[in-house]
């Protein structure tokens, strides 16, 4: 066996090249993080040449006596995380991703073309919820059940609960979902279970991105309500690329969750389990129960407060004004600019954000604003000054979409781009192959 370097080093300089770039640039992007090199030890191991399917003690391939050993460790250590008693939770560790993990949920629990009610994703919410626009049905989701989107307050830029309640009482959704891929509030639980149970709706969570806020306890408990959760792995709670989901384990509405979630997962949608993911996954897991990892999520929320309020200092519209959790959204359109370009410009000088539609825009392809997230840029050291100064890099940024011109010697544009790609961010080996 040889190294990558001599088997294959047209591979090989692509991922060095992937590698100056997560280490150069500033990583604001608030679904990413930098796993740990103990995760990324497992992700790369001998773990991924087995085949499992089934789940642990009941399997279709011979061979798992370790793999059973490690799938359930994962799964202990995954209600533990997010301090679950396993005699009321079970999880599924095997999704292979968030969108999966959602899917595999509506098929559990709903039969084809049953109705669905989820945040719109041009007001934050993610596709896997039942995206569809007036033209065509764009998600999966929305092309075999149907969906009929909840949407933010605009003037808030907060959940409409009330018109959320009128549709559902309406609609009437056999499964109501919360979560976003770009809210920076927390959901109102206890609201959504009044209005899933007026109308005999699931109530499932997708904590994709506020999975490690939820395990440091630092933001709302949505297990306290929901019937099911579902998440991905390698965002806040910065494990490998993955998901899990977790459901009661008493019947809810005649329906044996356990059962109907195992088997959506296998043999329903998927064939054998990523094992080098589970690995990954419950080193993640273990590391999520520790003190550093509730030190970590603090500093996340406290950086991106700290963000937001420089962001407002210097004169942005936030939506709804702040945020509880790690990103924040800019509404742009009050400086007549859009998301698309300042993504654009910003990229150039290595920092790396999304643009995001906010509440009200007319075009999904140029959005008003910018998504901005905390966590990966935690990971690599940065307090709330750096956050502070993040937010005066955006600034330059702006202001030069704003009177960009033609990039010329000496332009306040170049001389931005030089300044940033040559300042000494701190480095930390979080980005290793
Ligand atoms: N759910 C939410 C809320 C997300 O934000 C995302 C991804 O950004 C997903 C699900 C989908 O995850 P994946 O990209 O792993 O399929």
């Amino acid at each position: 066996d040889h190294a990558l370097s001599e088997t294959d080093p047209e591979v090989r300089s692509i991922i060095d090249k992937e590698k100056q770039r997560q280490f150069k640039s500033l990583e604001l992007i608030a679904s990413e993080n930098f796993t740990s090199r103990a995760v990324m030890e497992a992700v790369g191991s001998c773990l991924t040449n087995k085949y499992s399917e089934g789940l642990p003690g009941k399997r279709y391939y011979g061979g798992n006596e370790h793999i059973d050993e490690l799938e359930t460790l994962c799964q202990q250590r995954a209600l533990a995380a997010f301090h679950l008693d396993n005699n009321k939770w079970g999880v599924n560790v095997q999704p292979l991703s968030g969108s999966p993990a959602n899917f595999e949920v509506y098929t559990a629990v709903l039969n084809p073309h049953d109705r669905i009610m989820g945040l719109d994703l041009p007001h934050g919410g993610h596709l896997s919820h039942g995206f569809m626009t007036p033209k065509r049905r764009v998600s999966g989701t929305s092309i075999y059940f149907e969906s009929m989107p909840y949407r933010l307050d605009e003037t808030t830029g907060i959940v409409d609960y009330d018109m959320l309640e009128r549709t559902a009482n309406l609609f009437r959704p056999k499964l109501i979902i919360a979560g976003a891929s770009a809210y920076p509030r927390d959901f109102d639980y206890p609201r959504m279970r009044k209005i899933a149970d007026a109308v005999g709706a699931f109530l499932m969570m997708d904590m994709a991105h506020i999975s490690g806020l939820v395990a440091a306890s630092v933001v709302a408990d949505p297990f306290e309500y929901c019937d099911i959760v579902t998440t991905t792995t390698h965002k806040s709670l910065r494990g490998p690329r993955g998901g899990m989901i977790f459901f009661r384990k008493d019947p809810v509405l005649g329906v044996d969750l356990e059962s109907a979630i195992n088997n959506a997962v296998f043999p329903g949608l998927q064939g054998g389990p990523h094992n080098h993911t589970i690995g990954g996954l419950a080193v993640c897991l273990k590391h999520a129960q520790s003190p550093e990892f509730k030190v970590y999520q603090n500093k996340v929320i406290a950086n991106c407060r700290a963000l937001a309020s420089r962001l407002v200092e210097l004169g942005y519209k936030l939506v709804s004004g702040g945020s509880d959790n790690h990103l924040v959204l800019v509404d742009l359109r009050p400086l007549g600019i859009d998301g698309a370009r300042v993504e654009k410009i910003l990229d150039m000088a290595s920092i790396t954000l999304n643009k995001n539609s906010v509440p009200g825009d007319k075009s999904a392809l140029v959005p008003g604003g910018i998504r901005i997230g905390s966590p990966a840029m935690t990971t690599r050291g940065f307090t709330e000054k750096e956050f502070a100064a993040v937010a005066d890099f955006i600034h330059e940024g702006v202001k030069i979409t704003l009177d960009a011109k033609p990039l010329a010697p000496g332009s306040k544009l170049q001389e931005f781009l030089k300044f940033v790609t040559t300042s000494d961010f701190p480095l930390t080996d979080r980005v290793s192959d």
